[in-house]
């Protein structure tokens, strides 16, 4: 089943809270599995993380095109644990759970990730650079730690600043398009005791026609 990506700001205590372990062979997990697939297939993208779809779980999902490995199928990691090596190399992060910004942060240049499969088996994988960046990324959700907790203080107020700021405006636009559309219905569902609301929106249509066609002629 799909479900809903929690998101910063309103789930960020959900989203700050420490994973538990899978029991590997429970029915519980078998549907988390089947929840993270629906869920990754739809939002597409690098990499998801059981706790942005409010599951305190140790369990993430990789594209493969995030990895650069040849599977068709995304990844999925049980109870993956990180061994980081290398360099610092800094790397520029999104999120579905922080919408609307990036950043750059910094991560290890090289990590082995072990963990079990979805066929229950025992894996450990190596990578270097970007994919290496993805896995320490979806880790770091399992402890409770999203990119922005790796940039400054001020840096984070900005980027928290910066969502705030579009989510008001969204929320502007719907609000609108509601009251447009509800202006629209009620016109054409009552008829005359709205005929004021109907002249208004047509005024505006035919001032907007009247402007494209003197645009158009010069
Ligand atoms: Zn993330």
């Amino acid at each position: 089943m799909y479900r809903q990506v929690l998101k910063v700001p309103e789930n960020l205590s959900k989203l700050r809270q420490k994973s538990s372990p899978v029991d590997i062979d429970s029915a519980e997990t078998s549907h988390i599995i089947t929840d993270m697939f629906d869920t990754f297939r739809v939002l597409e993208g690098y990499g998801l993380a059981a706790p942005q779809i409010g599951i305190q779980k140790r369990v993430i999902v990789i594209s493969p095109r995030a990895l650069g490995v040849g599977e068709e199928e995304a990844l999925l990691m049980l109870n993956p644990t990180l061994e980081t090596s290398g360099e610092q190399q800094r790397v520029v992060e999104a999120c579905f759970s922080v919408p609307y910004v990036h950043a750059y942060v910094n991560r290890f240049e090289q990590c082995t990730v072990s963990f079990i499969d979805d066929k229950g088996e025992d894996r450990s994988l190596d990578f270097s650079g970007f994919p290496a960046a993805c896995i320490q990324h979806e880790l770091d959700h399992l402890d409770g730690v999203l990119y922005i907790d790796k940039v400054s203080r001020l840096q984070r107020s900005l980027l928290l600043k910066k969502i705030h700021k579009v989510i008001k405006k969204k929320e502007k636009e719907e609000k609108e398009r509601m009251k447009e559309f509800m202006e629209d219905h009620m016109s054409l569902q009552y008829g005359d005791g709205t005929e004021k609301t109907k002249t208004t929106y047509s005024k505006k249509r035919k001032a907007k026609a009247r402007r494209k066609r003197k645009r158009s002629r010069s």
